[in-house]
């Protein structure tokens, strides 16, 4: 009976889901385990041993280090699109670009009240927002966003997807030849790992309880009191006996923040990352962390990006917005000193095992809470008297 390579490749399948939409037989299903995170699992009876899923998957074989055409810091010039994007907005600007020419974005957005994060396919300008800001769980991507972007390229149209490295690996592996099509720009985000969906859409169910009305909208990356000190804003339902509103907690102070940032609840494959520097991306974007030390002279409290241009092709759509940005050359390594998630993967918290069990065997969020405190590193506790600073501030400028 056929056994298809990626049978073996247990916890370094990264969820991605291109073996799926590859397999001529749809003989592969993507199923959760108890912390949410997806797995391929295939039907031997119905396998013909193509090889398709495994030319697709990201995890298998040696991937080609991915080339630097131009690194440059940038950021929009509009303050609204830095507001509502996580870092510099260029994933913001690349997008609108894409859809100007009558082209087709695929990214990431928030599904049923919050819970879930799906990859979705748009077309206009007023479903783009959902796409924006980053979302700090797995996004899934089904068979029909992967047939969604082929047939976008087949019938003449730009598209631009966005996503992981390892997502981005995925699609390019599922599309092969037609994913070098000028039509198809991908971008990858330097990646710090994806936390458990089972956890996420826990979580929201407990905010939803302890606020007293659903959850309606997150920004895990609220800006109100600067890039640097971000907090997480979580918008509530308007109910009969409540106002709704938004709770925003600040920057390591929020619960799911610090276990996500402690390296607690990621993805395995996220500890020996398949993809970074080599997922084939046209353009790579992060936050480009301490850069207000090297470059105090430029104001970056509403966020700046750091831009890697991988191919030709990225270099030319980033030319194509840079006039819309203020920007200027950097390197790698300059990149790297605030981000090691570019090229490393993390290590993980010393008992995240643990802690992924209890997630799996249903404890509450209480529960965890009450057990798993996620102290914050000496960083974190800077940035955060510095956001309450801030907020103490704002708060006097009001009274005044
Ligand atoms: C899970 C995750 C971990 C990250 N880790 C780091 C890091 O360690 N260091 C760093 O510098 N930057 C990291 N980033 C990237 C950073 O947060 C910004 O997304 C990036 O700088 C782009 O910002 P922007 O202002 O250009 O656009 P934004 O408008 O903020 O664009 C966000 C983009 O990310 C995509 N996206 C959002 N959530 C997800 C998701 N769950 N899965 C896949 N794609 C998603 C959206 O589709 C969109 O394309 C991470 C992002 C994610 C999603
Ligand atoms: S080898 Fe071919 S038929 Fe078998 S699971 Fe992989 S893609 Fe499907
Ligand atoms: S293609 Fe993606 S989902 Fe399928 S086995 Fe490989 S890593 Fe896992
Ligand atoms: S760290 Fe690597 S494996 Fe994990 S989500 Fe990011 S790109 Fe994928």
């Amino acid at each position: 009976m056929p056994n298809p390579v990626i049978c073996t490749i247990s916890d370094a399948c990264c969820g991605c889901g291109a073996c799926s939409a590859a397999c001529p037989k749809g003989c592969i299903s993507m199923e959760r385990n108890g912390l949410g995170f997806s797995f391929s699992i295939v039907d031997p009876e119905a396998c013909i041993a193509c090889g398709a899923c495994e030319r697709a998957c990201p995890a298998i074989g040696e991937r080609s280090v991915d080339q630097l055409q131009l690194v440059s810091w940038a950021k929009s010039d509009s303050s609204e699109l830095l507001d509502r994007s996580s870092s510099g907005g260029m994933f913001g600007l690349l997008a609108r670009n894409v859809l100007s020419e009558g082209g087709v974005v695929c990214g990431a957005a928030f599904d049923d009240g919050c819970r879930m994060v799906h990859h979705v396919l748009v077309d206009n300008e007023a479903g783009l927002d959902a796409l924006m800001r980053s979302k700090y769980v797995q996004s899934s991507i089904g068979k029909e966003v992967y047939r969604g972007v082929r047939n976008a390229i087949r019938s003449g149209r730009r598209v631009l997807f966005a996503g992981t490295a390892c997502q981005v690996a995925g699609m390019r592996g599922y599309l092969g030849k037609l994913g070098e099509s000028d039509l198809f720009l991908s971008v990858d985000v330097i990646c710090h790992g994806v936390p458990s969906p089972e956890l996420w859409s826990r979580w929201i169910d407990y905010r939803g309880e302890a606020f007293g009305s659903d959850v309606r909208d997150v920004n895990m990356r609220n800006k109100t009191t600067g890039w640097l000190s971000y907090s997480t804003a979580y918008k509530h339902v308007a109910e009969k006996d409540n106002a709704g509103g938004i709770e925003s907690q600040v920057y390591g102070e929020d619960w799911y923040m610090k276990a996500f940032l402690s390296n607690a609840s990621l993805r395995s494959s996220c500890l020996a990352c398949p993809a970074k520097r080599s997922s084939g991306s046209d353009i790579t974007l992060g936050d480009f962390w301490g850069f207000q030390n090297t470059h105090p002279e430029v104001d970056c409290s509403k966020g700046v990006s750091a831009v890697l241009c991988n191919t030709e092709k990225g270099e030319r759509a980033f030319k194509a917005i840079s006039r819309l940005t203020v920007n200027g050359p950097t390197t790698l390594d300059e990149v790297i000193v605030g981000n090691p998630s570019l090229i490393s993967s993390v290590c993980p918290h010393p008992k995240r095992d643990e802690f992924l069990n209890d997630v799996a065997s249903g404890s509450s969020i209480p529960d965890l809470m009450a057990k798993w405190k996620f102290r914050q590193s000496l960083r974190q506790r800077v940035r955060g008297k510095l956001s309450a600073f801030k907020r103490r501030l704002k708060k006097l400028q009001i009274l005044d």
